[in-house]
């Protein structure tokens, strides 16, 4: 199916109903917390939301990345990370009870570090308050390798870092400072660091890519023993974003998700909806 102005009928979906919805809300507003649930304007929303799961977003609302497909906000960051952000974050996810955790961030290519200390602070707060299960979701740390270190001498459980597209697109979609081989080795040097975190990584479909280089993509992931594995469908979050080629039917994501796991993923999620942080409870403890 291509793409057009109008969605398919399998991307058009009831909006749950309840309370908790608003609960999240207003807990993330107290608190003054981001989600790149809200700001990414993801589908999933209502959904997590009623069901008290959200995806923290920290280091500010303010990317210093241009990704194409990206509805976060550009521009220049606050100059430093908030200092009681990790704090506020412990409270939202005990007060909504989260048993896993996931956190991710804006790209700050402005921090020496890249923020990689500021995640470790809130990964050990979020640990310390409530016992429960972390992932992250990092940006790529360019800037600096040991930036990852830190990162990963938290511990988190799952360590996330998105592939988003195959190599032949990359510049185009996730901007000039990206790097396909980067992405792998980054994924590797955290199993190298430390052998039980888990690493997942995703990829959005049907923004040009093909067959034969989505397979080869997904390849390379199992080469670089990258463990989770999310396919979705990539939406246009507005009309500057990149447009989208092709919707991807259910059926052919259950077919890609088949592929996946012949190739050894161990946990794999693929469907229109799947972002890399939907289900992830479950992804992380099944
Ligand atoms: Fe937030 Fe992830 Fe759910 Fe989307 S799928 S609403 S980003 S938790
Ligand atoms: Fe969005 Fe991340 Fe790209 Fe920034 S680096 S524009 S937050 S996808």
């Amino acid at each position: 199916v291509s793409g057009s102005g109008r969605l398919p009928r399998w991307l058009k979906r009831e909006v749950p109903k309840g309370n908790a919805n608003n609960f999240t809300a207003g807990l993330l507003d107290e608190l003054r917390l981001e989600t790149v649930c809200d700001n990414a304007k993801c589908p999933n929303r209502s959904e997590c939301y009623s069901q008290k799961t959200a995806t923290f977003m920290i280091l500010g609302a303010i990317c210093t990345r241009p990704c194409g497909f990206c509805a976060v906000n550009r521009g220049r960051p606050p100059e430093k990370p908030e200092q009681d952000e990790p704090e506020r974050l412990a409270e939202a996810a005990a007060r909504l009870g989260l048993k896993h955790v996931v956190i991710t961030s804006v790209t700050r290519d402005d921090l020496p570090d890249g923020g990689a200390d500021h995640y470790y602070q809130c990964i050990t707060a979020v640990r310390e308050r409530t016992g429960a299960t972390v992932e992250v979701l990092t940006p790529d740390f360019v800037q600096c390798k040991e930036a990852l270190d830190r990162v990963v001498e938290a511990r988190p459980e799952v360590f996330n870092h998105n592939m988003e597209t195959v190599p032949r697109m990359y510049r185009r979609v996730r901007g000039p400072k990206s790097d396909y081989n980067w992405t792998l080795q980054l994924l590797r040097r955290v199993k190298e660091l430390d052998p039980t975190i888990k690493t997942k990584s995703g990829l959005m479909l049907g923004l040009g890519e093909t067959r034969d280089e989505l397979l080869d993509a997904l390849a390379d992931m199992r080469t670089y023993d990258i463990d989770f594995l999310t396919l979705g469908q990539y939406l246009q979050p507005g009309e500057k974003y990149l447009p989208v080629q092709r919707y991807i039917t259910p059926e052919e994501f259950d077919e890609l998700g088949e592929i996946a796991k012949k190739l050894g993923f161990k946990q794999v999620a693929s469907g229109p909806f799947v972002r890399s942080s939907y289900h992830a409870r479950d992804m992380a403890e099944a």
